[in-house]
């Protein structure tokens, strides 16, 4: 048995980061992850100004931004051509864009960073079995590298272990919610498009189709799928459905390998038990479209280690605040889904697509247009929006 103060079990991007504000605060965590190193595939890209200013305060800000693309604008297209276009220059300052760069690169710059700040604190390859908690402290069970079990004992642990969380099933927390009707494809490749560093989203009567700038001269590119097969994606499809849809024309030999995905909603019924917690994927799952995820896991990451360094400071059983924490995380996370569900209403299929553009166009050209840009930028969670 050993005693340190804070557990986080998932070295993924909230994991990683959770440990870089705790050290911040001058608490040494231990992270405990599965996996030797950052998951292959560039799921999530897009990273939003709050997060922006949540990588500054642990002073990896510079490093990431000199990696991603600065995205400044947004355009829509409906099925006769552009419908209008939102800009962020209107987004409250410093960072005035959307920030892209592939999930890995972001997770190997944060775990770069923590195991240069605190060599001891990431522990790779080891699988976490449950979590536990009585007499005043929490305790992890876990399968180390030579296969051995452990327990290890802690003032808190927080689970950052995705959306199948085992320390959620260990604190007995419902996880309900649904997928969303419909597939969607995706694939990374040599950007052939005249958008520079913009956003472009097509608003068509066949689907959704959004594009967005990368790092080195690449883009992703997301497609509703015509038919909802249930098996991986060509590049052909891929390259087949943004030519119909748009007039973008792709080389299939040089997109990455598709993935294909289901968007879900999910939330876990409750994001905290005694002096456990839970956060990113763990405690909530919103749907793709719209990429806010990956950002609300940092959001709730940053708040949980604000409870925890002061309660670890004064020595107190962190529990109550984890509990009042807890509740406000999860009323955020409810409206971060809604608004993705914005974005998938707008993106569905439909044999009237006129309505909708009208709609989009208004909502683009009217004077509180900024408003939309606020929402698209996280930066009117607080709002409610
Ligand atoms: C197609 C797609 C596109 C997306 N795009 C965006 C986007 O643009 N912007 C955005 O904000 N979000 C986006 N998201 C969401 C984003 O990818 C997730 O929200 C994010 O990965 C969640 O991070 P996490 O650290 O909470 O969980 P994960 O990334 O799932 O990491 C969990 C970690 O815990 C480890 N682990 C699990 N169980 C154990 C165990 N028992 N013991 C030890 N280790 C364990 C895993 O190995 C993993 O490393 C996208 C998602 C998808 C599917």
């Amino acid at each position: 048995m050993s005693e340190t103060e804070v557990a986080i079990v998932g070295g993924g991007p909230v994991g990683l980061y959770l440990a870089l504000v705790l050290l911040h605060e001058g608490i040494t965590p231990r992270v405990y992850e599965r996996r030797t190193d950052p998951a292959d595939g560039s799921r999530s890209i897009g990273v939003h100004p709050p997060s922006i200013e949540l990588f500054d305060e642990i002073g990896l800000a510079s490093a990431f931004l000199a990696r991603a693309v600065h995205v400044r604008r947004g355009l829509a297209f409906g099925e006769r051509g552009a419908v209008g276009d939102v800009s962020f220059e209107r987004c409250p300052p410093p960072h005035r864009f959307v920030a892209t760069l592939e999930q890995r690169e972001t997770e190997w710059l944060l775990r770069d960073a923590l195991v240069a700040r605190a060599p001891e604190a990431l522990a790779r390859g080891v699988d976490v079995l449950d979590a536990q908690q009585g007499d005043g402290r929490a305790t992890l069970t876990l399968a180390g590298v030579d296969g051995r079990t452990e327990q290890h004992r802690f003032a808190a642990i927080v689970g950052a272990d995705g959306k199948r969380s085992i320390v959620r099933r260990a604190i007995g927390a419902s996880f309900d919610g649904a997928y969303y009707e419909g597939e969607y494809a995706m694939a990374d490749g040599p950007d052939t498009t005249a958008f520079g560093d913009a956003a472009a989203v097509f608003l068509t009567s066949e689907g959704l189709v959004e594009s967005f700038p990368l790092p080195n001269g690449r883009r992703r590119w997301v497609v509703r799928r015509s038919t909802d097969t249930g098996g991986a994606p060509s590049r052909e499809e891929i390259q087949r459905t943004v030519s119909s849809r748009t007039s973008v024309v792709l080389d299939a030999s040089e997109l990455d390998a598709p993935s294909a995905f289901r968007a879900e909603r999910r939330l876990a019924g409750s994001f905290t038990e005694g002096r456990i917690a839970l956060v990113g994927d763990a405690a909530h799952v919103v749907s793709p479209i719209g990429g806010q995820g990956m950002n609300l896991g940092w959001l709730g990451a940053r708040s949980v280690a604000e409870v925890l360094t002061t309660a670890m400071r004064r020595g107190d059983d962190p529990s109550a605040a984890l509990a009042a924490d807890g509740r406000r995380r999860r009323a955020q996370a409810s409206v971060a889904a809604r608004r993705a569900e914005m974005n998938m209403w707008l993106g569905r299929p439909t044999r009237t697509p006129r309505p909708r553009e009208l709609l989009v166009s208004t909502l683009l050209a009217l004077p509180t247009a900024h408003l939309l840009a606020r929402a698209f930028t996280m930066r009117a969670l607080a709002w409610g929006i």
